[in-house]
């Protein structure tokens, strides 16, 4: 049972669909299926343009920096990918400060206004709304609002990589919202897609930058149903076979209300047996335990439960572990997580087993909270 917050598993009708005979992305069926999945694409972000890149979630980053800064950035560190951001502004010796703190810690949206008031040259921010490095949820929308009050020409970037198609996000705020195929979407890695507001779109016309990553020439293009360079065209047909089944099958916003229901549960869980929940506004995308015994704990789950969860990195590495909730996980699968990390803590003498996770888990689950 593989239940790491990215990859996640692949759906078999998504395989299925992707199994078929290559077709050439220059050709009017493939353009009809783009069409589909773009518009299916537009809808999910809620915001009036959207590209798709052949790159993983990293690519998408990149070509959001390089595309959408013109003088300074302003990023958010409260973990591994927040740091990402500012590696790649080094990369390309784009001028940024940072708002840095532990990674349990959302930043707070008055040091992100503070910062903006005193440095005029800020023309974007880059931040994650789930920061998976440790869990949490950044208050994005909040700081959007504040900063657009300020000044609507800065940038609002967020990094929706595990939090688009996990919740619904108010976009109407967000200039480019990111997101990558290998997480909630179910996908296999390597396509990443960015929704874009109508100011992100000014802006990156009024300079284009760059080659591969050139936002200007792929709205260009994908505004006509094609890509500049040869489309991922098999995780394309993937895409669209993910939304449009999500659509069918009782829509998003049941998707989100489910994930957020489990989630909770899963919490709810882990607190009934004494466990740590790590950040201080946890996301919906993964429950995150804070435990000097997660080394252990995960190494009992995969050889005598069969289930795979993921660490942490770096600091954290060995004091966390995380719990996915992104996509279409089936209760059962969280039901039988949560017993499985009881029944560890057990076996390594932290606490007898009761019964207490699974009780609480299937009562916030199905009976309601009272
Ligand atoms: C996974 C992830 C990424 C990076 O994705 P890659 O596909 O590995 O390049 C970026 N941001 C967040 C929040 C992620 O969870």
């Amino acid at each position: 049972m593989l239940l790491t917050p990215g990859p996640t598993p692949v759906p078999e009708f998504v395989r299925k669909a992707m199994a078929d005979v290559t077709i050439h992305h220059r050709t009017p069926e493939f353009e009809a299926i783009f069409e589909r999945t773009r518009n299916l694409l537009l809808e999910i972000f809620d915001m009036p343009e959207a590209v798709m890149l052949a790159s993983s979630g990293t690519g998408a980053m990149e070509a959001c920096v390089t595309n959408l800064t013109h003088k300074k950035a302003l990023t958010v560190n409260s973990g591994k990918f927040g740091e990402r951001f500012g590696k790649i502004c080094e990369a390309f010796n784009i001028p940024f400060s940072e708002i840095k703190n532990e990674w349990n810690t959302p930043v707070d949206v008055n040091a992100i206004v503070e910062t903006i008031k005193n440095d005029s040259d800020i023309d974007a921010i880059f931040i994650q709304l789930c920061e998976s490095a440790g869990g949490l949820r950044h208050p994005v929308e909040q700081i959007a609002a504040e900063v657009k009050k300020l000044n609507k020409d800065i940038m609002i970037v967020a990094d929706g990589i595990t939090a688009i198609g996990v919740e619904k996000v108010d976009t109407t705020n967000l200039d480019a919202v990111i997101t990558g195929s290998q997480k909630a979407l179910m996908l296999p890695p390597g396509l990443s897609m960015i929704g874009l507001s109508n100011a992100a779109v000014e802006k990156i016309n009024s300079r284009p930058t760059g080659y591969y990553l050139n936002l200007a020439s792929e709205i260009k293009k994908q505004k006509t149903n094609t890509t500049a360079y040869t489309a991922a065209t098999t995780l394309i047909i993937g895409l669209g076979e993910i939304l449009s089944h999500i659509k069918n099958n009782g829509g998003f916003d049941a998707l989100y209300a489910k994930t957020a229901l489990r989630a909770r549960a899963t919490r709810d869980a882990m607190q009934a047996i004494g466990c740590e929940i790590y950040p201080a506004n946890p996301a919906n995308a993964m429950t995150t335990v804070y435990t000097e015994h997660a080394p252990e704990i995960r190494k009992i789950l995969k050889t005598k439960y069969n289930v795979n969860i993921a660490g942490g990195q770096d600091h954290i590495k060995k004091l966390i572990f995380r719990i996915n909730h992104m996509g279409l996980v089936e209760d059962y699968e969280a039901s039988w997580v949560v017993n499985a990390i009881e029944l560890a803590m057990d076996e390594l003498g932290l606490r007898p087993f009761d019964g207490a996770a699974n009780k609480a888990f299937a009562q916030t689950m199905f009976k309601g909270n009272e």
